[in-house]
C-alpha cells in the first residue's frame, strides 16, 4: 500500500488511459510503476492490426502486433493496472479538476487525470479492392514493409498533397517503380526531374481497381483498360483521421496539417486542457510503434510528476489533497 492510495481515494482512478495500443500501454506501464491507480479502456482496433508482422521495433522486430500488445497487457497487469475492453464515448470535466468518462455500455468512470492514446484511422483511396489488401501487399510505409518487398515491382498511388514524394522514397527499395497519378494533379517540373533521376515511370490515367490472383496482387487496372503488372502497391491514406473525439469533447486545441487535424501537445504530451495528456498516432501521423511507446512513457511520467507536485503543494498549503 502506498501513500497515494490513502491520500487520494476520491476518484475511481488517478489516471485513465483511453486507448490501449502501443502508446497507451506504455503510458499505463509507467503509471503502474508509479503506484498510480490506473485504468486502460481499449476499443481493440490498433492501427497496424491488418499487418501480420511489426517491423523496426528494436528487440521485437518481426513480432506480430497482437503478440506485442498481449505482452504489454501482461506487463501492466503485473503492476496492478486495470484493463477494460470498451469504448469511451463521452468525456466531461467534473468540476473539481478531474473528468467523468462515459463508456459505450453506459457505465461512467471518474478519472483525476487522462492520457488519450486513441490513434488514428487511415482513410484509404477509394479504389476497388484496395482496402481488403491493406497491410498485406497494399502498403503505406517503407520503414514498416520496405525490406520485406525490396526489389519487387512497386506501384505507388500519388497522394494529391505530395504526388511524387512516396514514389521517390520507395524507389530506394526497388529499381522497378511506377507512379500512378490517379486523381492527383500534374507534376511540377522539379518533381518530374527527381522522378526521372530515380528511374520512376509515371502513369497519368485514373486507377479503377486491382488485379489479384491466388490472393496476391498482380496488377493495377487503369481507366483506359490496361493493367500494369505490379506485385506491391504503396498507397498513403488520402486522409489520416485522428480518433480525437474525447479530445474534441474536452475542447483540446487542434492544429491543421496536410493530412488532417491533430491535437496540439508539448514535449511531454500535455494538451491545452489541464489534466489531459495525449500520445501516439492521435497526436500525429509520424508516430511509429517505438515513437508511440516513447511518447506514451513521457506522458505517463509527466502525469505522475504533475500529481506528485499538486499533492505536495496542497498538503503544504493545508488544502485537501486530490
Ligand atoms: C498496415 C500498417 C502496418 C504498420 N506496421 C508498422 C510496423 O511494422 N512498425 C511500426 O513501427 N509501425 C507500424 N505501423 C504504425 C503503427 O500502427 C502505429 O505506429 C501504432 O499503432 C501507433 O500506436 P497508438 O497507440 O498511437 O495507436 P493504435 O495502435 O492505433 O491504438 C489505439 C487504440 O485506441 C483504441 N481506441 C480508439 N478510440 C477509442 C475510444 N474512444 N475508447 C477506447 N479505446 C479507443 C483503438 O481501438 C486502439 O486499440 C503500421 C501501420 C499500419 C496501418
Amino acid at each position: 500500500m502506498n501513500a497515494h492510495l490513502d491520500l487520494d481515494s476520491t476518484y475511481d482512478y488517478e489516471a485513465v488511459v483511453v486507448g490501449g495500443g502501443a502508446a497507451g500501454l506504455s503510458a499505463a506501464l509507467i503509471l503502474g510503476r508509479s503506484l498510480r491507480r490506473t485504468l486502460v479502456v481499449d476499443a481493440g482496433q490498433p492501427r497496424n492490426a491488418p499487418a501480420a508482422h511489426m517491423q523496426g521495433v528494436l528487440s521485437r522486430d518481426g513480432m506480430s502486433p497482437a503478440d506485442f500488445l498481449a505482452a504489454g497487457r501482461a506487463e501492466i497487469a503485473a503492476y496492478g493496472v486495470e484493463w477494460r475492453a470498451g469504448e469511451v464515448t463521452g468525456a466531461a470535466p467534473d468540476g473539481r479538476g478531474g473528468f467523468t468518462l462515459t463508456l459505450a455500455d453506459g457505465d461512467t468512470v471518474g478519472a483525476r487525470r487522462l492520457v488519450v492514446t486513441t490513434g488514428l484511422v487511415d482513410e484509404l483511396p477509394r479504389i476497388d479492392g484496395l482496402a481488403g489488401r491493406w497491410g498485406r501487399d497494399v502498403l503505406h510505409c517503407p520503414y514498416c514493409h520496405g525490406w520485406e518487398v525490396r526489389g519487387e515491382a512497386f506501384g505507388v498511388i500519388a497522394h494529391p498533397a505530395m504526388p511524387a514524394h512516396q514514389a521517390l522514397m520507395v524507389a530506394h527499395w526497388s529499381e522497378d517503380v511506377t507512379l500512378f497519378l490517379h486523381t492527383a494533379g500534374e507534376l511540377s517540373e522539379h518533381d518530374a526531374a527527381l522522378l526521372d533521376a530515380a528511374g520512376v515511370r509515371v502513369e497519368r490515367g485514373e486507377v479503377t481497381g486491382l488485379a489479384v490472383e491466388d490472393d496476391r496482387l498482380t496488377g493495377v487496372r487503369l481507366a483506359d483498360g490496361r493493367t500494369v503488372a505490379r506485385s506491391v502497391l504503396f498507397a498513403g491514406a488520402s486522409r489520416l483521421a485522428a480518433r480525437d473525439g474525447v479530445l474534441r469533447r474536452l475542447g483540446a486545441e487542434l492544429r491543421a496539417t496536410p493530412f488532417g487535424e491533430f491535437v496540439v501537445v508539448d514535449e511531454t504530451g500535455r494538451t491545452s486542457v489541464p489534466g489531459v495528456w495525449a500520445a501516439g498516432n492521435v497526436t500525429g501521423p509520424q508516430e511509429q510503434v517505438v515513437n508511440a511507446v516513447s511518447r506514451g512513457y513521457r506522458a505517463g511520467a509527466a502525469l505522475n510528476a504533475e500529481l506528485v507536485f499538486a499533492d505536495l503543494e496542497a498538503k503544504a498549503a493545508g488544502r485537501p489533497v486530490g
